[in-house]
Order: C-alpha cells, then structure tokens, then sequence
C-alpha cells in the first residue's frame, strides 16, 4: 500500500455540451448540458475527476451557485488525505445540505483520486460485485408525435429495447405518443417518467389508456408530487404498475419515509440528488429493507455516470439502469473510461475512473 497523501490542489471549471434533442421534460426544458467539472490533484501527482450537473428544474440550483459552494467546500480539503473521504464528505454535508451536486463532484473527484493513487478501479474500490457489460434504457423527451416516433425508430435500430419515456403534461397526448410507439416499435418496453406531472386520476388514465393500445408498461417514474406518498401509494396499489420514487427519493430520511408509508416499489438513486456518498447509504438501506433499485442522473457527461457505472458494477443490486445522457449529448468532453456499444455500457480496466477531460485556460484554483 503506498504511503498516505494530501491534497494539494483543487481546480473546477464550468462545460457546455450541446444537446442533440431539447430534453423537455414535465418540470423544465434544458438545450445545453451547464455543467461544472472538478479535478483534484494529490501530492503524490495522483489527479482525480468529479462532475456538477445541477438541473435547476429538478435541483433548485444552478452552476454559479454551484461554482460558489464548491469552491467553499474545496477550501476544506486542502491537506487533508483522501483516505478519509467519510470525514470531507460529512463535513461538506453539514456545510452545504441544500447543494448535493456540489458535494457529489468534489466526493466523486476524491474518490477518483484516492483509487488512482492505490491503484484500484473506482468499481473496484467499492467490491466489483459483478463486473460485466450492462444494458441501459433510453430517454425519449416531451416532443411532438412525429418527433417521438423518429427519435424512437432511430434508437431502435442502434439495439435500444426499453424506453423511458417523459410524460405528465398532457396525459391524452401522452398515451397517443406511447400508442404511435408501440404500433411503429411492437416489441419495446417503456418506462413512463412523469417527473409529479401527473394527479391520481391522470395515473389511471394514463395506465388504462396504454393498456387499452397494447403498449408495455414496465415502470412509472415519479407519476405524482414529490412529497405526496400516499398518492405514490396509491397509484401503485391501483394501476397494479411497479412504481419508482425518483424526486421523493433525495435523502436517506426520504428513502425510510417512502418505505414506511409503502410508496415505492423501486428507489431511483442519482448520485447528484443527494451526494455520492449519502447515495450509497440510500442503495445500501433500501435493498436492504427489500426495495429494488435503479439508478439515473442529471444530465451528465461520462464522468459522473462512470461513477454511478462503478457503483452498478462495484456493489450490484440495481435492476434498472439509466445511464444514458451522455448519449443524449452532441459532443463528448471526455477521454477513456467505460464506453457504449449500443445500449450496453462497456466497464472499464485502469485505475479510478480512468478518464480524462482537457481543462481550459481559464479555471478556479484552490490551492
Ligand atoms: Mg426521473
């Protein structure tokens, strides 16, 4: 084992990656990925990355605050050794609560960086409870119906099964999209994500009015208001559809809430939604009190979702995977780390992430 280390250096830089279709979804709209990267550098040489992807609409943030509170926390880690990331990562807990996207860039650059110096894979470092390629869905935004059955053909024929469909503004033209797909498209599943766009009533309709075109319905994503449980419940015990609590779901307090009232059939775990480390608790709790996983993001480039790819690989359990946004972006700013072939994702060998992204002249130092 080498000797332990410090940190010496952290630098963050803001990233625009256009992406290729507007991602509308029931809460917002976002046509360019803003998102902040992170590199730590240890004194050993050791560089590590982690990746803010804050999605004002979902998050309640934005990257100048992000910027400013990343910048704040960074300040703590100076000297320390990155060996004892529990301490940095609850000390940044008790600073900056509301900023999880914050906390989970500088956490994941960390952890990059302490894998590198060992020696070790990220998902390695975690347990490599199974190492092997994985299939993801894909996301189909809010668009008109031609817009979806084009971007659903074109998905399909790069071998994409299981759709995640954007829902909750308009169920009629909801289940007409999901019609149009179904009948273009017979053999794909979907998942329905409506971001609390939906009431109760809408549920139900929504449902009966897949089932009645034959559509296959294999999940719904957040069908009602983040903090109405018993709505989740309801809508579980009513549609008969497995349900999956994504923005009631931010925190370990949210995950035994939704397991108390019997809200949710699945968890859907986002390193970006309540840090990285807090979401190893939140998987770890949940499968533990007999809830299934699935795990997404924002809308992040290759760096963040390589993390939450380690963590499918390195601790298992996750039934559901959508790691998909990179895919969704026109450009690719990162170099190495796993890769796609089609909807599988590739794991990679080399230490930590095993990635690398070019920094501009132009970055904030703490040093
Ligand atoms: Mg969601």
């Amino acid at each position: 084992m080498p000797a332990q280390d410090i940190i010496t250096k952290v630098e963050i830089w803001p990233v625009d990656v256009p992406i290729t279709d507007p991602f509308v979804v029931a809460t917002g709209r976002l046509v360019t990925a803003q998102n902040l990267f992170v590199r730590i550098t240890l004194k050993s040489g050791a560089r590590g990355y982690g990746e803010i992807a804050p999605f004002p609409e979902v998050g309640g943030d934005d990257r100048p605050t992000c910027l400013q509170v990343a910048t704040q926390l960074a300040v703590t880690l100076l000297g320390q050794p990155p060996a004892q990331y529990r301490k940095s990562a609850r000390l940044f807990h008790d600073m900056a609560a509301a900023h999880p996207a914050a906390r989970c860039g500088l956490e994941t650059a960390l952890l990059d960086a302490l894998c590198r110096h060992n020696g070790v894979p990220l998902w390695g470092f975690w347990g490599g409870f199974d190492v092997r390629e994985r299939e993801t869905d894909i996301t189909i935004p809010i668009a008109d119906l031609e817009r979806t059955v084009a971007l659903a053909r074109a998905w399909y024929s790069r071998g994409f099964r299981l759709f995640k469909t954007k829902v909750g503004m308009d169920v009629e033209q909801d289940i007409r999209r999901l019609e149009a797909v179904h009948r273009a498209l017979p053999d794909v599943a979907f998942i329905a994500d409506a971001n609390q766009g939906f009431t109760r009533e809408d549920c139900l309709a929504f449902v009966q009015g897949v089932k009645r075109v034959g559509g296959r319905l294999v999940l719904l994503e957040q069908p009602v208001a983040r903090e109405d449980l018993d709505g989740l419940a309801a809508v579980r015990h009513l549609t008969g559809v497995p349900v999956a609590a994504d923005e009631s779901a931010r925190s370990l307090h949210d995950v035994m809430e939704v397991l108390q009232k019997q809200a949710a059939d699945f968890i859907n775990i986002k390193i970006m939604k309540s840090g990285l480390l807090a979401a190893l608790d939140m998987a770890a709790y949940a499968r533990a009190a007999g809830l299934r996983l699935m795990i997404g993001g924002m809308v992040e480039t290759r760096i963040a979702m390589g993390c939450s790819f380690g963590l499918v690989l390195g601790r298992g359990g996750f039934d559901l995977l959508d790691l998909d946004t990179p895919l969704l972006l026109a450009t690719d700013p990162v170099k190495g780390g796993y890769r796609y072939e089609g909807p599988k994702l590739q794991p990679w060998q080399g230490h930590g992430l095993d990635l690398e992204a070019q920094a501009p002249d132009a970055v904030t130092t703490i040093e």
